[in-house]
């Protein structure tokens, strides 16, 4: 047995570990699944090993998760034979922040006195700090896989430090134990223990076993036949793989044969992540061959546009040993990619048109990644182009259309496209550009959102009908009917009044002409027949600061 070492939390920790032991209160079973969670991630991780490196710490171990209670003690242990941890996982892995912003927004709901739930703990890798709902003290002891590795007992009170010594630990693996909290007793009761492993674990792919008996149903979900999966199974089962606490906003289900062979169950969350235009740290879907997981975020599953989809892949078609760099230039690889992607746009076809309201949801949400599609991903350009929606000068706020409907909507006489773009709806509506449209009834796509202007004026043609800003210099517009001779100013004072404004404004501006767009504003700013979009303009300027 070797010294106790001390080591003390760094300041971000100990403040986030304050947040959670004084704040977090609802869901405290929450500490369940996530220890669970993390059992059943090391016990991945060593089928994996098993498979790669025959030098391992007991090869032939079961691998399972015990949970041991005791309701007279109050006592409470997990363990698992899986990875283990070695002193510098121990220091590196538990007790530091890994995800940015987690305490920022720990602290922002902490502000408006929101209570926390506990559900939400899980999504920012810290999902092992639950437990100090239910305990004031943990005891982790654990040894890696590693053959020549050694045994560690980590403790702490969630306070300000913990310890770490060397122990005597023959076994692989980790266990965690801790006395609980008067008011968190019922967590040594059977009865309970159970209902909440079959609530949050049930498809967990490895045994868990309360005392001697066992009290999951072993399945991988994807594996069972459509018909024999239930709605809650696939929630519980989203929730666990997406870290999420919420609902999956809709599921999908393959089991592909062909020219490559995989099954996959996918899921579109409700909401997107906090920022989401920086989904490279967001976890995509996971790989599993022949049900063990190979890559817990496989990013060349599906293209980026596609990433903020969660779930998991199963193939047989790659060997068990692939490593992430093989698997990546793989041409299986590449063809799971591809299937998967027309799946993946077919089914969000057929939200669109069958659950409208969730395709809507999901478009808010996702939109801005998902529409980058359309200069990201040349073979699926038509589809994912019928697949945008865009509010129009004569949608409600809020109510979306599609390109198809535009042109359904058109008047007969009407040969382009329009479009506009502006920060918001209420800025865009001002804009005196709009007048002619507006007053002719003919509708405008109002585009607000930055990546629209990337987007947009790329598509350059829609069922042959070419795609114009309204803003532009180079509207062929008919003359208002209604607009009576006697209202156009004549020749005589039209000329000198256009030469006083080239003389005022001079190299200010390209060119000053009579308008036809104009109704009710007296004079207009358009860009010039080349000139770039205003609101492109803008993302360049910010883009170049
Ligand atoms: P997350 O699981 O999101 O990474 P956690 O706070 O739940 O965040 O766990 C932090 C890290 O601690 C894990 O990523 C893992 O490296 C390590 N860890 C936790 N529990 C175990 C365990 N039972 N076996 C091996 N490593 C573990
Ligand atoms: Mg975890």
């Amino acid at each position: 047995e070797g010294n106790i070492q001390e080591f003390s939390y760094k300041a971000e920790m100990k403040q986030l570990l304050n947040l959670i032991v004084h704040s977090l209160y609802t869901h405290p079973e929450v500490f369940l699944r996530e220890l669970i969670s993390n059992s059943s991630d090391a016990l991945n991780k060593v089928r994996f090993r098993k498979v790669t490196d025959s030098n391992i710490l007991e090869p032939e171990a079961e691998l399972r998760i015990k949970i041991e209670i005791d309701s007279e003690k109050q006592t409470f242990s997990i363990e698992d034979s899986g990875v283990g941890m070695t002193q510098e996982e121990l220091v590196g892995n538990i007790g530091t922040v890994a995800k940015s912003g987690t305490l920022e927004f720990f602290k922002t709901i902490q502000q408006n006195k929101q209570t926390l739930d506990g559900n939400l703990i899980g999504q920012f890798g810290v999902g092992f700090y639950s437990v100090f709902m239910v305990t004031d003290e943990v005891t982790i002891e654990t040894r890696h896989a590693d053959a020549d590795s050694n045994g560690y007992r980590w403790k702490s009170k969630g306070e300000s430090s913990y310890t770490i010594e060397e122990i005597e630990k023959p076994t692989r693996g980790t266990k965690i134990s801790f006395t609980l909290k008067d008011d968190a007793k019922e967590f040594a009761e059977e009865y309970k223990v159970k209902s909440i492993i079959q609530k949050y674990s049930n498809f967990v792919d490895f045994p868990i076993y309360l005392g001697k008996e066992q009290v999951n149903s072993v399945t991988a979900l994807w594996q069972k036949s459509k018909e024999k999966t239930t709605e809650e199974e696939l929630n519980e089962f989203y929730k666990f793989v997406a870290n999420d606490y919420q609902e999956p906003l809709a599921h999908l289900q393959l089991s592909l044969e062909g020219r490559v062979s995989f099954k996959s169950l996918l899921f579109l969350p409700k909401s997107a992540p906090m920022g989401l235009l920086h989904l490279k740290d967001e976890k995509s879907l996971q790989l599993y061959v022949n049900k063990v997981l190979i890559q817990d975020d496989c990013k060349d599953l599906l293209p980026e546009y596609l990433h903020f989809i969660k779930g998991v892949v199963d193939t047989e078609d790659l060997p068990l040993n692939v490593s992430r760099e093989v698997a990546q230039s793989s041409p299986v690889m590449a063809k799971i990619n591809q299937v998967l992607t027309g799946k993946v746009l077919g089914w969000l076809e057929e939200l669109s048109k069958n659950e409208k309201t969730k395709y809507e949801q999901f478009y808010k949400e996702f939109g801005p990644l998902f529409k980058q599609g359309v200069n990201m991903d040349y073979t699926n350009r038509d589809k994912i182009i019928d697949l945008l929606r865009f509010e129009t000068s004569k949608t409600a706020k809020g109510e979306m259309i599609s390109l198809k409907e535009y042109i359904e909507r058109m008047k007969d006489d009407q040969k382009e496209i329009y479009y506009l773009t502006g920060e918001d709806r209420s800025q865009i509506e001002r804009n005196p550009n709009l007048e002619y449209f507006k007053k002719n009834a003919i509708e405008v796509l109002l585009l607000t959102e930055p990546v629209d202007v990337f987007i947009v004026p790329t598509l350059f043609e829609y069922d042959k009908k070419e795609l114009k800003a309204i803003d532009k210099a180079d509207l062929d517009l008919k003359q208002d009917d209604d607009k009576a001779d006697a209202e156009k100013l004549s020749e005589n004072l039209a000329k000198p009044l256009i030469a006083v404004f080239k003389e005022v404004l001079g190299d200010k501006v390209e060119d000053v002409i009579e308008s036809k767009r104009l109704v009710d504003s007296p004079a207009t700013l358009v860009a010039g027949k080349g000139a770039m979009d205003k609101q492109m303009e803008r993302m360049m300027q910010m883009m170049n600061k």
